[in-house]
Parts: C-alpha cells; structure tokens; sequence
C-alpha cells in the first residue's frame, strides 16, 4: 500500500497545480484518460436500460457475468477473428486490470515466474506479486520496441510460467508485427516442447482499436494457450465504469480447465459479478467502432512540435502515449525537471526502465499546441547547462 504509483501521483499533484493556477496552465500528459467522448450509443443504452424494473436490472449476475452480454461479446469476437467463439470463454470484469489479475492468477502457482517487456505496464508486477510469483524483465528490441524473441528465450528458467505482452503498447506505442507474434508462438511451443508443460500467454489488448492503419493480429490464432485481456476503457471511453471481458481459447488441450481456473481466480480475488449496467451497456455497444481520429491529429501535432525541437521519441503505431528520450539519463530528474515549466511527463523508470518519459496524448489538442513554449524552454534549460 505503501509503494508508489508514480502516475497517479504526478496525475494528483496536476489535479492539485490545476487548483493552483488555473487548468489551463498546467500541461497535463500524466494518465491515459481518454480525451475522445464515449459515443452516443453509450448514453442512449443507458437511457433506455435504467426504464427496466429495477431489481432486475440491477440484480446480481452470474459470476463469470450475464449470458446475453457474454454471449454478444463472442459473437463479436467470432465476426471480428473469423473465429468460433462461445459464450463459455468469456468471463466478463471490471476493465482490464481484473482481467490480468485474475488471469496471472490462474495460471501460475506461488513461487512462479511471468515474464514481461520492459518498458511495460506497471501493475503487471503487482498483480504478479499478489500471486506470489516474480515477474521476469525482458529489454524489448531497440529501436522499434519491437518484442526481442532472443532475449525472451534467454530469459526462460524452470520457473517460467507464461508472459504478458501488450499490443498496441502502453507505454511506447508499438503494435507487434503479425511476424513478431509468430516467432514468439513458434518458440514458445518449442520451449514447450523442451520443458514438457504448458507455456501461457496473456495478451493484454485495451488499446486493440486504437491504432493508426497498423494491423493488430488476434493472438490465439496463433498460439492456442493464449488469454486475452480486453476493455472498453479506451475503445468505448469509459475507463471509470470498469467493464471488460477475459477470453480464453479454447483451441488448447487445456482450454476448458484454464477457463475453469479463470473462473476460480476471479472467485478467489472477488472479481465476480462485474458492473451490472456496463454489462448491458457493453452488449450494445460491441460493435461501435471507435473514434480514433482525434488522437491522430494529437499524434501528428506532439510528434511534429518535439521533433521541430530537436527530441527523439518513438514513432507510435497504436494507443495514445508518446515515448520521448529524456534530456538526462535520470528519468526522475528530467521529470521534475519539467514540471517546473508545467509540464506533466511520467519517467519511464515507472516502466522498468531508464533514461525516458512517457506522454499522454489522449488530452485536449489545445493543450499539446500552447505546451511547445514550454517543452522549448525545457530543452533550453538543458542546452544552457551545457554551454555554462
Ligand atoms: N493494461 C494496460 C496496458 C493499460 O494501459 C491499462 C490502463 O491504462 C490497463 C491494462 C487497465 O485498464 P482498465 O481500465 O481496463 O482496467
């Protein structure tokens, strides 16, 4: 309870700063808050849902969630993949985050190892460390933050019980290549093979629409042991009413009782009966494509000002975050550095790496055109110091 979270808290201190001196002097890239409103289908679902008898409509569910919802995110899932998805596979959750918990939770035992690619999402580890397991950094490849299959291979020990990937990624903006993803299957059934047990992949998928004309490849396709991670945080925008679903591929010899274990993970953690509401909501709206062409135009607008000024960053395929090189190797520094000019960047050391910021672009245009000033003087800070 005690250990940082130190997005949060740079997101804290921007509420705290905006009370200061006026929000629109505080240039906040700290958290991945949508900026793109819900669509309307989510407020005329909601309309229409809160006219029916209340005591059924907001009644307990099954645990894994309703049929019909559960039924709809299949079908949605089946049309989408080309797939055969049934209802049994999908165990509705309150976001993603649930959805990872439960599912590290399902597949490894206490003393575990879970692999993951720095930079990588930070609550991986926590989730990771609730089930008594260690979690494993892998450096993705440098430059494209491309998955680095070598060093994931490297880094296998008899303890190895799965690893997470994230695509399009949080915190750098890549989307794995379909050729990538086939080289991870490839070795991971080798290894498999090797060891003479299963090797689980978890695809955690929030950000799946968000992306800039880049295929994102469905991963059980093509490594049958895969769960896959989804919410309508970002897609839907609706990261504050905690829905998203858990998809186990039943294409394994073991889908059926990692389903089971999924089920009993979200039981043992608490995670059943997710927002009954957004439940309904979501059956809906399964289909509503998402709005990605504000974060497009955010994109080209922070890529093209910081590139005016001299930073180097990561060109991102997908999501809405920009991975800029700090100024400093210390991440932290060159963090509270800017925050002396208002300007709210996350240190990549957040990430489990160093020398880096992530940025939030999900945030009002406006905002990333009146914070160049700012990023100008920063760099300009570092440029005196130099020449002094
Ligand atoms: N995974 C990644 C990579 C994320 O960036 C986030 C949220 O920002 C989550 C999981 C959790 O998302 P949710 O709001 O669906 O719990």
């Amino acid at each position: 309870g005690s250990a940082p979270n130190k997005i949060r808290e740079l997101f804290a201190y921007g509420l705290k700063r905006k009370a200061e001196i006026g929000e629109e002097n505080v240039f906040d890239f700290s958290i991945g808050n949508p900026s793109v409103p819900a669509p309307d289908a989510v407020a005329e679902s909601i309309a229409e849902l809160i006219k029916e008898p209340p005591c059924a409509l907001h009644g307990y569910t099954p645990s894994p969630g309703a049929a019909g919802p559960r039924q709809a995110v299949a079908d949605n899932i089946s049309r989408r993949f080309g797939i055969d998805a049934t209802a049994d596979q999908v165990y509705l959750t309150a976001g993603a985050a649930a959805g990872l918990a439960i599912s590290i939770y399902a597949i490894t035992n206490p003393g575990d190892e879970i692999m993951v690619i720095a930079p990588y999402f930070p609550e991986y580890a926590v989730w990771a460390e609730t089930a008594g397991c260690t979690t494993i950094e892998v450096p993705a490849h440098e430059p494209d933050f491309q998955m680095d299959i070598d060093a994931i291979d490297a880094a296998f020990t008899p303890k190895t019980a799965g690893i997470i990937i994230n695509s399009p990624n949080n915190p750098v903006g890549a989307v794995y290549t379909r050729e990538s993803l086939e080289a991870l299957a490839a070795m991971l059934r080798e290894r498999e093979e090797a060891l003479g047990r299963p090797l689980y992949l978890i695809s955690d998928e929030p950000y799946r629409e968000i992306t800039y004309g880049i295929e994102v490849p469905w991963v059980p396709s093509l490594y049958a042991r895969t769960i896959v991670c989804y919410s309508y945080s970002k897609a839907l925008s609706l990261p504050g009413e905690r829905i998203g679903w858990v998809y186990v591929s039943d294409s394994a010899d073991d889908g059926d009782a990692v389903a089971v274990a999924v089920a009993g993970a979200g039981r043992a953690l608490g995670y059943v009966c997710a927002p009954v509401l957004l439940q309904r909501v979501a059956a809906r709206c399964v289909g509503e494509p998402s709005d990605v062409a504000a974060y497009a135009e955010n994109r080209a607008i922070l890529t093209e000002g910081l590139s005016a000024l001299g930073y180097e960053y990561v060109e991102p395929d997908g999501a809405f975050y920009l991975w800029v090189r700090a100024l400093e190797e210390d991440a932290q520094a060159f963090s509270d550095r800017a925050k002396e000019y208002e300007l709210l960047i996350v240190p990549s050391d957040s990430f489990g790496v160093g020398g880096w910021v992530r940025l939030s672009y999900c945030i009002a245009r406006d905002t990333i055109e009146r914070s160049m000033p700012a990023f100008k003087a920063l760099k300009e800070s570092y440029e005196a110091k130099l020449s002094s």
